[in-house]
């Protein structure tokens, strides 16, 4: 059997025009190998968000939706001039633009009457941008000699129904893909699908989370036994930093699986975490690469316990800025049960997802950090949870350091080779970095430093240093 290949093009691999064409070459070129290939499409970078803030507005009855309609008619129909040259493939995706902008402009417009945009309505709505996209990419591959045809991924992903966070029925989804796309690929023509989107066995639209393109491109990668899931991004895959904090940060050429979830968990925003497991599950390759430098360097995901040597037992170093730290404090805590408990409910409750933990074993504080938008509401709620403590001088305080950042270090080698924590420490100790707390969880994959925000870049740099020498 010829090698499958699913190619799944980022916001901004479709962003343009001009990005289209790239991404177009890159599947002629494939598909002219002799490669049976599969297209996954984001909507144009940027449009999703347009869409959400239409819904958004439209739920507080401000009209602004309005304006947006007539911004991503212009997008999309600008797009379609300067990229599709015969009147059939124009007006053919042209009323498919028509369409869903009018059904933005209905859904909208129900939004605004009803006063409230339900998740199920937001679904409805976020999903509109691949739907346009897909007809526009399609419509240009046919043009450019390549048999293509659009498919919405309604009709091949069956999801459960938390809309906005839609979850796969794999024994479904996996027969209703080989019933749509096996006769396309056989017959060399490309499926063009939408990323993001799912349905429900009632035919509801359901999205897979923002940035779910990446996990409908793997979902379909593994229930159709692909050779490779190939991310095409804007980036030279995962680099071992921020390359505008550190100019010598390079491409890492492979990262396993745990890695890439601890990466992807801390920032890097290169690929949906959810968009690992299916890919290696099934023991295909899944790759990070640059549409805009396709011959560069590009990162190969591999599973655990392979492509890591002890060689290089730190792999890369993120930040994630704008955290705030809160600690509880107070001697009357040691041995207390179910103080944590209540914490993190009293926490939970606020809406805040806390992004780190720490308590030494004496018991006399706990430390954790959320994003400092987050940080008022945390701290008052806490105050109101623990009166009682507070009053009886059980816990003395509970405060809040803002304009911190949590900078992780992450690589599976650490595990094996001992002393990394300590070059870390030092690292930043010749720096006079002063760090506010730390956290490493048994896997030993990562280690995760709070530090001043200030400080921030300079630690960044400073971990980097070790990792590229
Ligand atoms: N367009 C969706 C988003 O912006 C999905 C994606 O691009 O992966 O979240
Ligand atoms: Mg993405």
């Amino acid at each position: 059997m010829t090698t499958l290949s699913i190619m799944k093009f980022g916001g901004t691999s479709v962003g343009s025009s001009e990005a289209i064409r790239v991404a177009a070459g890159l599947v002629r070129a494939e598909h002219a190998k002799g490669t049976r290939v599969a297209v996954v499409v984001s909507a144009m970078s940027g449009v999703t968000n347009l869409l959400l803030e239409g819904a958004h507005s439209a739920s507080r009855g401000n009209r602004g939706w309005q304006d947006l309609a007539a911004t991503l008619h212009t997008r999309h129909a600008d797009t379609v001039v300067s990229l599709l040259t015969t009147p059939a493939e124009q007006s053919l995706v042209r009323e498919r633009i028509d369409t869903h902008i009018g059904e933005f402009r209905a859904l909208c417009h129900a939004v605004e009457v009803l006063g409230e945009a339900s998740p199920r309505a937001l679904d409805a709505i976020s999903s509109l941008g691949e739907r346009i996209c897909m007809h526009i990419m399609a419509g240009h591959l046919r043009e450019s000699g390549c048999a293509a045809e659009a498919v919405r991924s309604m009709e091949l992903i069956r999801t459960d129904a938390t809309f906005q966070a839609a979850r796969p029925d794999f024994d479904t989804t996996r027969e209703l893909c080989r019933a749509k796309l096996l006769p396309l690929l056989q017959n060399r023509t490309v499926p063009v699908i939408t990323g993001f989107i799912g349905a429900t066995a009632a035919g509801a639209i359901t999205t897979l989370g923002r940035g779910g393109s990446d996990y409908t491109a793997a979902i379909i990668g593994s229930v159709m036994a692909a050779d490779e899931v190939v991310i095409w991004t804007d980036v030279d895959g995962v680099m071992s930093t921020d390359p505008r904090i550190a100019p010598n940060a390079r491409t890492l050429p492979t990262v396993t699986f745990r890695e890439i979830s601890e990466l992807a968990f801390y920032g890097a925003k290169v690929l949906h975490p959810l968009a690992v497991r299916p890919m290696i599950e099934h023991g295909g390759t899944l790759w990070i690469r640059n549409t805009f430098n396709p011959t560069g360097p590009a990162t190969r995901i591999v599973a655990d316990g392979t492509g890591s040597s002890s060689a290089e037992p730190l792999k890369a170093v993120t930040a994630i800025k704008d955290q705030s730290l809160v600690t509880i404090e107070g001697r009357g805590m040691l041995g207390v049960q179910g103080i944590a408990a209540r914490a993190f409910g009293a926490v939970a409750r606020t809406g805040t997802s806390v992004t780190l933990i720490t308590q030494a074993s004496s018991e006399q504080s706990i430390c954790f950090t959320v994003p400092s938008p987050s940080t008022e509401r945390v701290i008052t709620a806490l105050n109101s949870e623990f009166t009682g403590e507070l009053s009886r001088n059980e816990i003395d305080r509970i405060w809040d350091r803002t304009g911190v950042v949590i900078v992780s270090v992450v690589g599976s080698g650490m595990s094996t080779v001992a002393g990394i924590p300590g070059r870390v420490f030092t690292a930043l100790g010749n720096q006079h970095i002063n760090i506010l707390a730390i956290a490493q969880g048994s896997s030993e994959c990562s280690i995760s430093l709070i530090v001043a925000a200030e400080q921030s870049d300079n630690s960044v740099r400073a971990i980097h240093n070790l990792i590229v020498t």
